[in-house]
């Protein structure tokens, strides 16, 4: 496999969307550089403007990250969702379109989702109200866990670097409403 190596300056670029097409194509359509996962996650740290190292970006704006012995969930705005082995979207805010007049909002034309059989959720971050994500399910589908990353795999054997603090892979979704119901009945 031929070696390759990028200039951190375009991976940048990459990452902005700011190279031109030619370029664009001849790195993904290439064999991938050793390092770039660390330089990828290196100029992500750079743009946020808190400390805890990243350890797997989840989207444009949410990342996990190693907090002490844990890892979480953490918006580029520092909010926090809590364990990344939670769905994070528990914890967002959601606002929930199931009427025809708010899906006609968004789509003013006659092929869109019929309020008859499913709803769109939308989900915006407590700390900075950007919007993160957004489901159209059926009424009562439960929420979406969009991705739950084996990190101790990833690390150990992908990049050779195993992770402290080995973690359960496991979705811990359902003992964090199991906890909130108890909670909830004062228990
Ligand atoms: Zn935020």
């Amino acid at each position: 496999m031929p070696e390759v190596s990028y200039p951190k300056e375009v991976i940048r670029d990459l990452i902005e969307g700011k190279l031109p097409w030619h370029q664009l194509k001849s790195i993904i359509s290439g064999y991938k550089d050793d390092d770039r996962f660390d330089k990828y996650v290196e100029i992500l740290q750079e743009r946020v403007p808190w400390q805890e190292k990243i350890l797997l970006p989840l989207s444009d704006e949410l990342y996990i990250v190693q907090k002490g012995t844990e890892r979480i969930v953490k918006c580029s705005c520092g909010d926090e969702f809590g364990d990344c082995r939670e769905n994070w979207k528990m914890k967002a805010l959601i606002h929930v379109r199931d009427s025809e007049a708010e899906i006609d909002e968004l789509y003013p034309y006659p092929c869109k989702p019929a309020p008859e059989y499913c709803e769109i959720r939308e989900h915006y971050c407590p700390g900075c109200g950007t919007q993160l994500e957004v489901d159209t399910v059926p009424f009562g589908y439960p929420a979406i866990f969009d991705f739950l990353p084996d990190l101790d795999s990833f690390y150990r054997d992908w990049l050779g670097k195993p992770l402290p603090q080995e973690k359960e892979f496991k979705d811990l979704t359902c003992e964090l409403t199991k906890k909130w119901g108890e909670e909830s009945q004062g228990k």
